[in-house]
């Protein structure tokens, strides 16, 4: 779909990159732009979340793509579609959400369009200024694959919250799961803290697999991930062995948790502003996503979450 969609639309030289990454770049090479819609019972289910908790994590998702450029956001805009019945408290409550988050980064909350429909949908369009922004196309060969946080612990907290898993109360990492599914702030701290240091960049939404094999495409390199090294919380493996599902694919498949994977050459500390970093996989010459299995080094099927697969 989006192949013909590219087919269907014409330059008109006021864009320095467009479909493809995290957000577009205007033509001044710092404004950057994005959106992204999100549905009651796909991105979001009301039985187990609140409307605050809907703003927050559709405020995170929003903003990470900003982030993930390079940049810092500066207004959101917002494009809601309710249900005649809603409750004007429930609207109050999403909104602290979306402000909540704008706070936390800086941004600002700068007007947008409310319809009726049956169920809520909502538009976020966020802008940005990247001084240099980051793209998914600078990895090289010789540098390292590092992911922030925890991979799969966004999608354990949405399982946890579903009520699809019984773990003990008290199990450590649930309410951490549980918040990073709430509410993953992105890590607009890391990606400051590197600036230029960071090669290519992309925000885990997709699943890890999926995410890193943009990178590779567009970097126009091979992606080697070293299954070993993926930063594994506790109540995640806790939650696969109930499930009887592989971590590994788990790891690999789950999405939206929101952390930054990116390339480097440099050598970087495990902690960086207080957000866990770890070097996951390198990068070579050649083309593709791989897994080390063993000795050997073998590709990698697994793909992410595509809205219109069936
Ligand atoms: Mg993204």
């Amino acid at each position: 779909m989006i192949r013909i969609i590219q087919r269907q639309i014409h330059s008109r030289g006021n864009l320095q990159l467009g479909i493809g990454d995290d957000a577009l770049i205007l033509k001044d090479g710092n404004t950057v732009l994005t959106t992204d819609t999100y549905a009651e019972g796909v991105h979001f289910d009301l039985s187990y979340m609140s409307y605050y908790d809907v703003g927050t994590r559709c405020a995170c998702a929003a903003l990470s793509d900003v982030v993930a450029m390079g940049g810092e956001p500066k207004v959101l805009v917002v494009g809601l579609a309710v249900p005649r019945e809603t409750d004007l408290r429930a609207i109050r409550q999403l909104y602290r959400g979306l402000e909540r988050i704008c706070k936390e980064m800086g941004c600002e909350i700068g007007g947008g369009d409310i319809i009726a429909l049956d169920r809520l949908v909502i538009t976020l369009t966020a802008l940005g200024r990247a001084a240099v922004p980051l793209l998914r196309s600078g990895a090289q060969p010789g540098d390292f694959l590092y992911l922030t946080g925890y991979a799969g612990l966004a999608e354990t907290g949405r399982l946890i919250l579903a009520g699809r898993v019984r773990l003990p109360a008290g199990t450590a990492g649930i309410r951490l799961a549980v918040q990073r599914h709430l509410c993953p702030v992105p890590r607009a701290q890391v990606m400051r803290a590197l600036g230029l240091r960071i090669s290519a960049l992309i925000d885990t939404s997709d699943g890890l697999g999926s995410d890193a094999r943009q990178l590779s495409v567009l970097s126009r390199v091979k992606i080697v991930i070293d299954p070993d090294q993926l930063p594994l919380h506790p109540v995640t493996i806790k939650l696969c062995q109930q499930l009887r599902k592989n971590p590994l694919e788990f790891a690999l498949s789950a999405g939206e948790d929101y952390e930054l994977l990116f390339t480097s050459r440099r050598n970087l500390p495990q902690m960086i502003k207080n957000v866990k970093i770890t070097r996951i996989g390198h990068v070579r010459e050649g083309k593709g996503l791989f897994i080390k299995e063993g000795e050997e080094v073998v590709p990698l099927k697994i793909t992410g979450y595509d809205h219109l697969a069936e």
